[in-house]
């Protein structure tokens, strides 16, 4: 099979677009990248041959990124195989560029969105049954060079064909590693990510009036886990106090009614504060930790404290733990607990009604959140028994995959050397 896809009209050249108008122009795709103004596009396009990590090898991968205005220039993705709309994170804003779509595009061409977790089905709300065939979600992560993910989301009447010429692309021509997920509110990795983070930051914040520090949760919450080594707050930092607020508002009008997720959509206090006071993260010149430069030209790391809402010195810790210390009856062991047991038993719970099986899952967490190990992947390392024990100790139902699991009289969801895996019907199926 050969691709479909030759060209590639990127609508949104900010973070996200200018990634993947690169990624395509790399692989000789003839690129689209639209703007609100023409300006804008090229200086996202000039900044792609710009810094140590280039997105683009060279002057000739350039040639292959046209850029334009939405004003403009909108006509011009009829001629287009491949339309990807990554406008900023806003339903109003993305229900027009796709009333533009409809007006402008080809009849065979493929529409996607990359928005982080706003449901499909409402963006596309007011589209012609037309439209709706031809769209879906693509969702890739950032940096879109480096990270291996993209979720590959079909809505109710997409078709068939449009998944799978797509699916085709991203892993043969993009190079991604494909996971299929639902329509269902931030998808697969920010669903169980941003539960990690906001569940994260209120059982930190009650526990830090017992002494715990950030930097002893993100100790935490990184290394003993296999997680990357920004943890909880560093990682927050990064992604933007303002992005977080923003998912927890979406999660509060998406999430189903009774998804344990709701009681922790709203920042806690003091985040809230930081966010009101715009202490955002890296984008503001810091967040939680800020990076301070002395008269002597050295740099010091300095974390907020939270309590005493000052600056201080960071306090380095480096715990010589492992995912067993879940299990701990220690105040590391309870917070390990409360953020990480909790959002295994969370992801435990999401099948089928974010995909279909543990490996879209385990795949969304290692190619999108760079986990070394997915949330299955680690019950099985923690111990799948302890862990449903555990579970009921703390008054946990013990649904979903981790009843699937129990009711098959197995221990492990995955064996043979992880090349099969557990189902939802209680047997196993081989990894392809
Ligand atoms: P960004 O702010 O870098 O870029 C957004 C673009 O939208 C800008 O180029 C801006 O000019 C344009 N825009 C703003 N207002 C507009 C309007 N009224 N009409 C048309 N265009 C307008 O944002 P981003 O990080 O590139 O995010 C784009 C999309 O990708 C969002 O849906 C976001 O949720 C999603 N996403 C972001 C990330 C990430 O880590 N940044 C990861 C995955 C998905």
């Amino acid at each position: 099979m050969t691709s479909n896809i030759n060209s590639v009209a990127v609508l949104g050249a900010g973070t996200m677009g200018s990634g993947i108008a690169a990624l395509a122009a790399e692989k000789n795709c003839k690129v689209l990248l639209l703007d609100i103004s023409e300006e804008a596009a090229a200086k996202s396009r000039d900044a792609l041959l710009l810094g140590h990590n280039q997105a683009l090898s060279d002057v000739s991968k350039k040639n292959n990124i046209e850029v334009g205005s939405f004003d403009k220039d909108f006509d011009k993705i009829k001629d287009f195989d491949w339309i990807c709309e990554v406008v900023v994170e806003n339903i109003e804003i993305k229900q027009d560029i796709f009333k533009k779509i409809e007006e402008h595009k080809g009849s065979n061409t493929i529409v996607s969105s990359n928005t982080s977790g706003i449901p499909l089905r409402e963006i596309t709300k007011h589209s012609s049954i037309d439209l709706l065939k031809s769209v879906c979600i693509t969702h890739f992560f950032n940096p879109v060079k480096v990270m291996k993910l993209c979720e590959l989301i079909p809505g109710e009447k997409t078709s068939k064909d449009v998944i799978e010429t797509l699916k085709y692309f991203l892993e043969n021509v993009f190079d991604k590693g494909v996971v299929h997920g639902k329509d269902t509110v931030n998808f697969i990795g920010n669903r169980i990510g941003c539960f990690l983070l906001l569940k994260g930051l209120h059982t930190s914040s009650n526990l830090r009036k017992n002494g715990i520090t950030i930097e002893q949760v993100d100790a935490l919450i990184s290394k003993p886990m296999g997680l990357p080594p920004t943890g909880l707050y560093g990682l927050i930092d990064l992604i933007g106090l303002d992005v977080m607020h923003a998912v927890g508002l979406n999660l509060s009008k998406n999430l189903p009614n009774n998804d344990i997720g709701r009681s922790f959509v709203n920042l806690p206090k003091v985040e809230l504060e930081m966010f009101n006071n715009g202490q955002l993260g890296r984008k503001t010149g810091g967040g939680f930790y800020r990076i301070k430069k002395l008269d002597n030209g050295e740099k010091l790391k300095e974390v907020f404290d939270l309590e005493e809402k000052t600056w201080r010195a960071e306090k380095k810790f480096d715990f010589d733990k492992d995912i067993s210390v879940i299990f701990e009856d220690t105040i590391e062991g309870r917070l390990s607990w409360s953020i990480m047991g909790y959002t295994l038993w969370y992801a435990a719970n999401l099948i089928p009604e974010i995909a279909d099986d543990i490996l879209n899952i385990d795949r969304a967490m290692r190619w999108g959140f760079a986990w070394s190990k997915g949330p299955f992947e680690l019950l099985d390392l923690a111990g799948n028994l302890e862990f449903i024990n555990k579970c009921k100790e703390e008054n946990l139902p013990i649904t979903g995959m981790l009843k699937v699991l129990l009711d098959s009289g197995e221990k492990t969801f995955y064996k043979d050397g992880q090349k099969k895996y557990l189902s939802l019907d209680g047997s196993y199926h081989n990894i392809s």
